[in-house]
This record gives structure tokens, sequence and C-alpha cells, in this order.
């Protein structure tokens, strides 16, 4: 991850408008128009049926959208490479090279180059595995099969460690976030059954399980 996605939407660690508990969701808080540097406020736009960030100065409605993670399940003979993270969150436990799409970059791209820069290994053979839909911190993940072109891997910038690991030896207890214990779940599970199929969940969490 190139970022803090969970924390950024907390609203104890805003600095511009402040939130309701219910708009979580929403990707960015938004003080100042990018447009004409005026306040914004946060309502339901003229003809719209959702609150966005808007400018009354200039007009401007500053419509936000979800994001997109990308990342890889990079194999090696039979084992899956898992770095562990450097940088909050989850500071300490294994996760998938993944990290936010940029703008102009394939997805393929993207997971491509997030597994170079986290583990400092090149992949080939991208093959989406795993989708995830995430609103209530509106995020969308996606996860590649691909395999490690020469098994040469080192930790990136925001990577304390990175190891090939057998399925018995998968630290299932300290394993960074839900999504990369499900396609970890998925890829052995499809493996022993020689069947790789795609595998696309909706992950709702509700406001009081989550607060
Ligand atoms: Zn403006």
């Amino acid at each position: 991850m190139t970022s803090n996605p969970s924390s950024e939407n907390d609203p104890s660690g805003m600095t511009g408008i402040m939130l309701p508990p219910l708009m979580v969701g929403i990707p960015t808080c938004m003080k100042y128009c990018s447009h004409c540097g005026k306040t914004v406020v946060f309502r339901i736009p003229e003809g719209d049926n959702r609150e966005r960030f808007l400018c009354e100065s200039c007009g401007t409605i500053h419509y936000q959208n979800p994001r997109i993670i990308t990342g890889c399940l990079a194999v090696w003979e039979d084992r899956v490479l898992l770095c562990k993270r450097a940088i909050q969150p989850r500071s300490g436990f294994w996760t998938l090279p993944a990290g936010f799409l940029e703008n102009g970059e394939t997805a393929t791209a993207g997971a491509e180059r997030e597994t170079w820069e986290e583990v400092r290994a090149k992949v080939a053979k991208l093959e989406l595995y795993t989708m995830f839909s995430l609103p209530h911190i509106s995020q969308i993940y996606l996860f590649y099969r691909a395999q490690l072109i020469d098994g040469i891997f080192a930790p990136g910038e925001e990577t304390d460690a990175v190891s090939l690991f057998h399925e018995a030896d998968i630290p299932w207890d300290k394993l960074a976030f839900p999504v990369i214990r499900d396609t970890l779940q998925h890829y052995f599970r499809d493996r022993a059954n020689n069947e790789f199929r795609v595998h696309a969940a909706d992950i709702e969490i509700s406001r009081d399980i989550r607060r």
C-alpha cells in the first residue's frame, strides 16, 4: 500500500470538514475548492441525490468516487510471496504487494508496479483472481495471480521483510487484512482442485460493527 487507506477516513484525523460517521465512505475530506480556493460546503447539489463537496463561490461540484487497490499473488514454484508491512495501518503484519492504482495506468500495470515497489520482484502471466468491493471505505481491491520471473525479491521502502511461504507456513493469524486471507484461502483451495477461477465478493460492514 502506498498510503493509509483506512485511517484517512477516520473523522478524528481530518483537518477539514468533520464528516458524520455515516460519511466514512467518502474517500477524501475537502476544505477548500481546488478551482477557486474558497471554502467548500458538503451538501446535496440541486438536481442530485447525494451529498457532495460543493463550492458555492464558483459552483464547482467536487465529485469523488471509489479508489482501486491493485496487487499480486505472486508464486514461485509451490510457494507464494508475502511481505511484512513497515507502515501503518497493520504495520508488522503480512500482506500481498498491492497499492493504489495511478491515473493513466492499467490495473495489471499497477499490480506489476506495486509488486516491484514493495518487494522488488518482477512478475509475469498476470491473471485476475479476486475482486473485493468495500463500500464502507469506498475501495475496490483487485488481486492478480502471477508468476515470479526469476525468483528474486527484496524489501522495498514500505516493507520490513519478504518471504516465500508454503501453504503450511502461511502466518494466518498475522495477515494484515481480511481480503488477503480470503485471497490466499481461495488460492490454496483452487490449487488443490487444480481449477482456478475469478472470485468476486462484496464486503459490507455495518456502521454498528465497524465503530
Ligand atoms: Zn470554487
